[in-house]
């Protein structure tokens, strides 16, 4: 033995390897689409090179999303939509620094490119002049990214207006046009970004 180990001790770590690997649980991949316009792998893109399938109860999130806000949105755009991050596994959400809690780890929340034409900022106000049910819309500043981000749940729909400026890591609320529902006193310091 050249490298000095002896085989069946190779046989025996990689004998290890696959049965810790064949234990971990790994969420089935959902059926059908989450939405009419939108894909589970549209839903579901990371460049992070680890498992992302969503738990059931995201999947059903997701659907949700799809149905009271993305397609909708869609349909009202007239144009596709990029999704830049959608459903984030804790592993993934951790990799990219997510807010820990963050509403892409439950599917309530996805990342999009603003339409061409619109800022993030101008984009944030169009979603919300929609009157369709959000929880959170996040403009981001062009330095940390350009997108908008917004949520939807099933179970609360608090329209908050953030805003994520450039030189920072944090939020501040954002005071959308024409509006009384204002971010001021509407301010939660972990939003689910
Ligand atoms: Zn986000």
């Amino acid at each position: 033995m050249s490298l000095g180990v002896h085989p069946a001790l190779l046989l025996l770590l990689g004998g290890a390897t696959l049965l810790y690997m064949g234990r971990r649980k790994k969420n089935p991949p959902p059926s059908g689409q989450p939405g009419r316009y939108f894909t589970w792998s549209e839903l579901t893109t990371t460049s992070r090179n680890v498992d992302n399938t969503p738990t059931p109860e995201a999947a059903d999130n997701l659907r949700a999303l799809c149905a009271q806000l993305l397609d909708p949105l869609r349909e009202r755009v007239g144009r596709s939509l990029r999704v830049n991050s959608g459903y984030r596994s804790p592993e993934v959400n951790a990799l990219v620094g997510g807010s820990r809690t963050s509403q892409h780890m439950t599917g309530e929340a996805v990342d999009l490119q603003p339409p061409p034409g619109y800022t993030s900022k101008q984009f944030a106000q169009y979603v919300l002049d929609s009157g369709l049910p959000v929880d959170q819309v996040i403009w981001y500043d062009v330095a940390r990214g350009g997108h908008t981000h917004v949520s939807f749940s099933r179970t609360r729909n608090r329209r908050q207006t953030l805003h994520a400026p450039a030189g920072s890591t944090g939020y501040e609320p954002w005071t959308p046009e024409g509006s009384a529902m204002a971010g001021v006193g509407n301010f939660e310091k972990n939003p689910g970004v």
